[in-house]
């Protein structure tokens, strides 16, 4: 199935910080958008609201039984937005893929789910890195 193809701006970085910081939920690392938009991961026609990773937080804990979540923007098509703090599917295929999208996601894991835009969209960024503001490519990489 093809993937879904709403769009929201990307929340400001004030409000990004205070999702972190009132939810207890800081990103794990730096974190960089590609684009000002977030765009929704499901499949196309699905129902309730969209949805898109921010960022990962959080670490695997034996101890306390506690994994990393993902914090996921998801808004209506209202345009009212939540962010949430949501572990990923974590459903797996045969050729061992994992599912990189939220838990209780509507049907489609990621492998089920086609972005061309996403695809081509990457592949531009790995073939011209400095477009993006990224050191170029070493030299001798296909
Ligand atoms: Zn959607
Ligand atoms: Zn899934």
């Amino acid at each position: 199935m093809l993937q879904c193809t709403a769009v929201h701006p990307l929340p400001p970085p004030e409000t990004l910080l205070l999702v972190a910081v009132r939810q207890d939920a800081a990103p794990n690392g730096p974190v960089s958008f590609l684009s000002d938009h977030m765009l929704c991961e499901f499949g196309e026609g699905h129902d309730g609201s969209h949805a898109d990773l921010l960022w990962e937080t959080g670490t695997l804990s034996w101890e306390t039984g506690t994994l990393p979540k993902g914090v996921w923007a998801r808004w209506a098509d209202s345009g009212a937005v939540e962010f949430v703090p949501l572990p990923w599917c974590g459903a797996e295929n045969e050729t061992g893929e994992w599912c990189a999208v939220l838990s209780e996601h509507p049907p489609g894991h990621k492998w089920e789910v086609t972005d061309p835009t996403r695809t081509a969209f990457a592949a531009d960024v790995i073939a011209n890195p400095e477009k993006y503001g990224l050191p170029p490519r070493p030299p001798g990489l296909g």
